[in-house]
């Protein structure tokens, strides 16, 4: 899974390799995303990325078995939806 993020200042988009690369800083500007734990965001945006790959991949599995279960799609989407409006929550500028 390729997570994209955008820089809030600068407004670009940065890819989580690049993320790792800067720890945790822009890669445009420079600028830390984030005050005291650049190296440990870095980490946790690989960490996630890692882990959705995993679903991801568990997933195409599970539907390829063509299985007679329904899974509840909230039951694995309404937490990642929430943690992320959480995370974009103070965004005071517009944007997409
Ligand atoms: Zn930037």
């Amino acid at each position: 899974m390729k997570i994209k993020i955008v820089h809030d200042e600068c407004g670009r988009e940065i890819l989580v390799q690049q993320v790792l690369e800067s720890q945790g800083h822009c890669p445009w500007d420079g600028k830390p995303f984030e005050r005291d734990y650049t190296a440990m965001l870095a980490q946790a945006l690989v960490a996630s990325e890692n882990a959705g790959s995993v679903l991801e991949s568990a997933l195409e599995k599970i539907a390829g078995m063509n299985p007679e279960i329904t899974i509840d799609r909230d039951s694995i989407l309404e937490l990642l939806n929430e943690y992320i409006d959480r995370l974009n929550a103070h965004r005071v500028r517009g944007g997409t």
